[in-house]
């Protein structure tokens, strides 16, 4: 992947892709303190456009500062690197990844005197969880480990560190036989998935956890509205898993994951086995919308 042609902006230079490079002692290597961001560009119309790139970016220094990071750029700046990034790669599709870590000034978990280097990369990235998934949907398994507490991961942040508990509950479900793992919180209620929230169907209705220790995502505020405005009456509340495996329909939302039908959790099939009508109507609504084919929130796209 560090071996390819390309360009990645870093710290304010767009450095040809292999030379954008970090020393071995490089602070968030180190301890996991970092934050970053996800985000997509889509081929519409009038050429590549990324979703919702200013909440991205407020999600990034928002996470910053909840870690205690100072960017050393302005929103704008990294607003403009992302759409540099996927301009200068020729993208017309794309997976774009900010990151703001310490640098290698120094060790030692006070910090001291390290600098906030922070990147830009874009590359293509196809369906996240495989091409039938659209349709087909994935098979979930719960997982055995434990979402974050709130008080012991900064769960509003998309920190770094915070991913080696996804990364564990991915790697187990995988090992399973399945695609995607559904978190549990403290509590026992459901939270969410590895990098995706949650949302399930039951009588026509739309339920979501609470956001106490899931991450504010963009594609579940995306959702959220697109239901409004089909009528689609959505509730945040506690969910447990025995309601996921009796809903009508389950799907996760995420940038990378987009709207993912979920047709098993833990060896039950979740309504008909498939995609359901309102996954299907919410799938297709968030996919004019991101491809451009949309006219009512073009202000959510920003052309390349
Ligand atoms: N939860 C977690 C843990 C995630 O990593 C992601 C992906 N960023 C999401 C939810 C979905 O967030 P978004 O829709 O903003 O991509």
């Amino acid at each position: 992947f560090a071996d390819r042609d390309g360009y990645i902006w870093l710290d304010g230079e767009m450095l040809p892709w292999r030379e954008a490079r970090v020393h071995c002692l490089t602070h968030t290597l180190h301890y996991g303190m970092g934050v970053f961001e996800g985000l997509r560009a889509y081929t519409t119309e009038h050429g590549p456009a990324i979703f919702r790139l200013e909440e991205h970016t407020r999600r990034l220094f928002n996470s910053a500062k909840i870690l205690g990071m100072e960017i050393a750029h302005s929103p704008e700046a990294i607003n403009q690197a992302c759409i540099d990034a996927v301009r200068r790669n020729g993208l017309s599709s794309a997976y774009i990844r900010p990151m703001s870590f310490y640098g290698s000034e120094g060790m030692g978990l006070h910090a001291d005197g390290l600098r906030t280097h922070t990147m830009v990369a874009a590359w293509h990235w196809g369906a996240y969880l495989g091409d039938e998934s659209r349709e087909r949907g994935i098979r979930v398994q719960t997982s055995s480990f434990t979402r974050h507490h709130v008080n012991i991961a900064m769960c509003r942040a998309k920190a770094n560190g915070n991913y080696m508990n996804s990364m564990l509950a991915v790697q187990e479900a995988t090992r399973a036989g399945c695609d995607e793992a559904l978190l549990l919180d403290v509590d026992g209620f459901v939270c969410e998935g590895s990098g995706e929230n949650f949302f399930m169907v039951r009588d026509g209705v739309l339920h979501t956890p609470a956001l106490t220790s899931a991450l504010e995502g963009i594609t579940r505020d995306t959702v959220m509205r697109l239901a409004a405005e089909e009528g689609i009456e959505v509730r945040e509340r506690r969910i447990t898993r025995d309601e996921v495996y009796i809903a009508d329909e389950a799907f996760f939302t995420g940038t990378a994951a987009e709207v993912t039908p979920i047709r098993e959790l833990d060896g039950r099939t979740i309504g008909p086995g498939h995609r359901g009508p309102i996954t299907e109507r919410l799938q297709s609504r968030y996919f004019n919308l991101v491809e451009g084919r949309d006219p009512s929130h073009t202000d959510w796209l920003t052309f390349v």
